[in-house]
């Protein structure tokens, strides 16, 4: 580290010799100014740029075109890369409204490179765009990254901030100290979900956010400093190339709640990409029960004759969709990608028959692949694995562990990439094989989770350096395509949500932050941005709480049972609750025996059946209705959540008492529409008025007054 410092260090040193001297940038009494509509950009003859929201005058950003960007080039013949920084090395233009940052001095081992970076200042969709181009004309220097635009001093004299967050399906931190500083490798769900961010104040905001349509891999990063009580941000792409075009990278300025920002976002991305609508059976669906028929040491806990039990719990919670994991020879998490039916389970035929027998019962089935893994131990590995796995920059496989069961050898797989066609066929082969056996549908686990790991194999459709996320999305099309050629109603569902997928996958198995509670989630944030979203809520459990089955139902996430361990199936199948020593030798998280255990099977199963029926009866909003969160919505109480569901002239409501135990005063309106009734699960009439009982669920629908 001590190393590169000085060797940067070096670098300006010699920069500052060899680039034009730039000590003002224009005369004395000259700036360089832009406008939106809310704010206004200036940069002074010293370099500094700040942008100063026009109502009340609030500075949002206090930066520097000294240091605006960071570039890191590489030697590919040595390997050796060098960091850069703007210091004095640039010249400036300004031609009407763009103002244009020109760097043609890169000086490293002792000679001038043939590099050259432009950054531009614009306004564009009344936001300040940050653009620009790279370009090396020498086979030896690429460009390794950018970190650009790297803004400081962000609401230096507010207090009461929030920071949104897209991580999963969102967080949201009122406390900047505890937000700190991150950073998330967007797409995925385990980095970032959408590739924007704001910062807010009471009653303005600052939006943050890469427009970039090709959706390339970037890293958003945010970070709060003490001294000054700022926050300074920056959004870091990798390229691995010669030339490199900066896709805009926006800063808006904008007065209000969050809702804003996420509109912003919205309709950047509806002018670059299709409309999208999952199969019309998804949109009515209530939920799954996922069971793992076989674990993944071979233990068979759901042979195929025995999906009929598996549709018969299914019934009792109201839940019309199964997922099979584990169903093939391997078990789960185990030979991967090798999906034969297995003989022991009852073999092709019977799982065929048994798949009939649930549509029969108007349940759908889906089957599990795992889209990004394979195991090493398998002869795919051996003898295709060259072709499709991860290379790592240090050219070794990406490796991982999973293991189910603690007196098993953990299973190890290697990371594939969707950039090999070799491997996308591999994938689509198994949606054949799915349509084959009637299934309804096909998983491919962790497209959507995992994050977008550089490749650097050479035998891919990907330049070497570039993640697959673009290519994930390419073979989830081309699966989706075929396989709704034979059956419009076979779907693709992938496990979590990312804004670079959601427009190929119909259904999402949830995972992540937002999809159950935990602190400072707020999945509003992707729910507002993507009301399309059709996602399950994750509960690992074979049981859901009155809590997580009420938290589903607000953010009209379908609904979720597991069935992982023999303890699950005793328990689904006969209501025993299982002991501790049940989940003894589980090596993962074991199904929650303090939630099994609150109150007995039967109840908790009778719960979640009448809410689904609720969600049913009101389909109108919990599954045809727009979520618009808290929009135009006014309520007052402690501890009520309330979220609203738009369909034409009406909303929908649904406010939650959280209150565990006691009953809750609230008050809800909706300015500009009349009440016209309030029900409960289970009560078809109840007075609008009247107190919420403890952790109950009341829907208010209101109407639009006519003009
Ligand atoms: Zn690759």
């Amino acid at each position: 580290m001590e190393t590169m410092k000085k060797t940067i260090i070096l670098l300006f040193a010699l920069c500052w010799i060899i680039g034009p001297k730039n000590h003002n940038l224009f005369a004395a009494s000259e700036k360089f100014e832009l406008k939106t509509s809310e704010a206004t950009l200036t940069i002074d003859q010293k370099g500094n740029l700040k942008v100063v929201q026009n109502k009340g005058q609030i500075v949002q950003i206090n930066a520097s075109i000294n240091n605006l960007w960071k570039i890191t080039l590489k030697n590919n013949l040595n390997n050796k890369e060098y960091q850069f920084a703007p210091d004095k090395n640039f010249t400036i233009e300004k031609s009407g409204n763009v103002f244009r940052l020109i760097v043609s001095t890169f000086s490293a081992e002792n000679k001038t490179l043939p590099v050259k970076a432009e950054f531009t200042i614009s306004v564009k969709a009344d936001a300040f765009c940050f653009s620009g181009s790279l370009k090396s004309d020498s086979g030896e220097w690429i460009f390794k990254e950018l970190e650009y635009p790297c803004l400081p001093g962000i609401f230096s004299n507010n207090k009461n901030i929030s920071i949104y967050w897209p991580q999963g399906l969102g967080t949201c931190f009122n406390d900047p100290e505890v937000f700190g500083s991150r950073s998330l490798w967007y797409p995925s769900a385990m980095g970032g979900a959408m590739q924007w961010f704001s910062v807010n104040s009471p009653d303005a905001g600052i939006y943050i956010g890469s427009h970039d349509p090709s959706q390339a891999t970037k890293v958003l990063n945010l970070s709060f400093t003490k001294p000054d009580k700022a926050f300074t941000a920056s959004i870091t792409s990798p390229i691995y190339g010669n030339d490199f075009q900066i896709p805009d990278m926006m800063v808006k300025s904008y007065i209000g709640k969050w809702y804003n920002a996420s509109k912003y976002y919205r309709g950047w991305y509806d002018k670059n990409f299709k409309t999208f609508r999952s199969a019309d059976w998804v949109i009515d669906d209530s939920g799954w029960l996922l069971a793992i028929l076989k674990q993944q040491n071979m233990e068979v806990m759901w042979p195929y004759k025995d999906i009929d039990k598996l549709c018969d719990i299914a019934d009792q919670f109201n839940l019309s969709t199964i997922g099979l994991f584990g169903w093939a020879v391997g078990g789960h998490d185990h030979l991967y990608p090798n999906y034969p039916p297995d003989n022991l389970m009852g073999g092709r035929i019977e799982l065929k028959k048994a798949i009939e027998r649930a549509h029969k019962r108007g349940i759908k089935i889906i089957l599990y692949a795992n889209g990004k893994i394979m195991d090493t131990s398998t002869d795919y590995y051996l003898y295709n694995g060259i072709e499709t796995i991860v290379l790592k920059g240090n050219k070794q496989p990406d490796i991982q562990y999973y293991i189910k069961q603690k007196n098993s050898t953990p299973v190890i797989f290697a990371q594939a990439c969707t950039g090999s066609e070799v491997w996308r066929r591999t994938m689509f082969d198994l949606g054949l094989q799915a349509v084959s056996l009637g299934a309804d549908g096909i998983l491919y686990d962790q497209l959507g989770v995992m994050l977008p790991e550089l490749c650097f194999s050479n035998n891919h459709d990907h330049h070497p350096g570039e993640s697959d996320s673009r290519y994930r999305l390419q073979m989830i099309h081309e699966i989706s395509q075929k396989m709704k050629e034979i059956n419009p109603g076979f779907i693709v569902m992938t496990e979590a949500t990312n804004d670079a997928i959601i427009r190929e996958i119909d259904y999402f198995h949830g995972w992540g932050l937002g999809t159950a509670e935990a602190q400072n989630a707020f999945p509003e944030l992707y729910r507002y941005t993507f009301p399309e979203l059709l996602a399950t809520q994750r509960n690992p459990n074979p049981m859901i709480t009155r809590t997580e089955a009420n938290f589903a139902a607000i953010y009209g996430f379908r609904h979720e049972i597991e069935s992982r361990y023999p303890g699950d199936v005793e328990y689904l199948l006969h209501g025993t609750l299982p002991t501790a020593g049940s989940y003894a030798n589980v090596a993962g998280p074991p199904s929650l025996l303090s939630q099994m255990s609150l109150v007995p099977a039967e109840e908790a199963t009778k719960y979640v059946h009448l809410l689904i029926e609720f969600e049913k009866l009101n389909q109108d909003f919990f599954r045809h209705g727009k979520f618009i969160d808290q929009e135009g919505i006014e309520i007052t109480g402690s501890n009520v959540v309330a979220k609203a569901f738009l369909n034409g002239n009406r909303v929908g409501v649904v406010v939650w008492n959280k209150n565990e135990g006691a009953r809750n005063e609230f008050s809800v309106s909706v300015p500009g529409y009349q009440l016209k009734n309030a029900t409960e699960p289970g009560k078809e009439k109840v007075d609008a008025s009247s107190p919420l009982n403890a952790n109950t669920v009341r829907l208010f629908v209101f109407e639009k007054n006519s003009l």
